[in-house]
């Protein structure tokens, strides 16, 4: 029996695999387990993230370890001020270099270090103490007090569309995002991700989150959120935002980040389960955990 039915050709699109920050900050699994795990499970692949280097060298190596042809890692680079920041040309050369997914910046926001930092609370500080004033000079804001957006958005953007990348508003503000996401919308590109707008360091509002969803964009909806002792949101607040936008336009992933939780894949499932005892229907997890990942990725699913 299937660990759950609608993880049959799934795809997370945020998982965090071990090490990211650092090897003292540990996680439930190795990644050939997350990734073993995933594919037992009936998944079709997962996207593996990192708040510090690109993944493209461990995803290609944990493919070569699967060799399964019908699971995938792919890899992904994340536009923090440790490598550079928003420069086109780390894109370019990430996605020569196999990326499929680019995260704007998470801990090294503006947004994020002025909430406090809530992966440095979390995390960093006690392992890398410098951060805190390195990212009071080196704290990236895509968008100006004017409103103007950074043309390097822009040109990140168009290396995408021309790359077919995913790019994530990571921990951006929901304001910088509804502007990234105009932005997108503006030249054609349809492979844009708001970030978990639930998050702490987000808290978009539903008006902005509709706004967002209306420019084309896709809401991502990470289960970790729902599962956190002090949780910022109910997985009722999750269904009922399913159902407010459509699940054609949200996508569930896991973004587990602390080894108390369960692996990736168990965490979904949990997930998944919860939200069916709420309402949700199987037609709704094919969009959000197959179809609308695929979509992004510019991937086949078997069906
Ligand atoms: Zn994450």
């Amino acid at each position: 029996m299937p660990l759950e039915p609608a993880l049959c050709n799934a795809i997370d699109i945020h998982v965090h695999g071990y090490p990211d920050v650092g090897l003292e900050w540990k996680m439930r699994t190795d990644d050939l387990t997350l990734v073993t795990l995933a594919r037992d499970a009936g998944m079709r692949g997962v996207v593996l993230k990192s708040h510090f280097w690109p993944t493209m060298d461990r995803a290609m190596i944990l493919n070569e370890r699967l060799d399964d042809p019908q699971f995938t890692v792919w890899g992904s680079i994340t536009l923090n001020p440790l490598i550079g920041g928003l420069q086109p040309t780390t894109v370019e050369a990430a996605a020569a270099h196999g990326a499929k997914v680019v995260f704007l910046p998470t801990w090294g926001s503006r947004n994020d270090h002025g909430h406090g930092g809530v992966v440095r609370q979390q995390v960093i500080d006690e392992l890398l103490p410098s951060f805190g004033p390195y990212l009071d000079v080196a704290a990236i804001k895509v968008v100006s007090d004017d409103g103007v957006l950074n043309p390097a958005v822009v040109d990140i953007l168009e290396v995408a569309k021309a790359r077919e990348l995913v790019v994530s508003t990571a921990h951006l503000s929901p304001s910088e995002s509804l502007v990234v996401a105009e932005a997108a919308a503006g030249i054609g590109f349809t492979r844009l991700v708001f970030a978990h707008p639930f998050s702490p360091s987000i808290s978009a509002s539903p008006e902005v989150i509709d706004a967002i969803a209306a420019t084309g964009a896709m809401v991502e909806i990470t289960a970790v959120l729902t599962m956190m002792p002090r949780p910022p949101i109910s997985v009722a607040d999750v269904y009922d935002t399913i159902c407010r936008l459509g699940a054609d336009r949200v996508v569930l992933s896991s973004d587990v980040f602390f080894k108390w939780l369960p692996p990736h894949a168990q965490m979904l499932a949990m997930f998944i389960g919860q939200l069916r005892s709420l309402g949700s229907g199987e037609a709704e997890f094919t969009s959000m955990l197959v179809d609308n990942p695929a979509r992004l990725l510019g991937i086949r699913t078997a069906k």
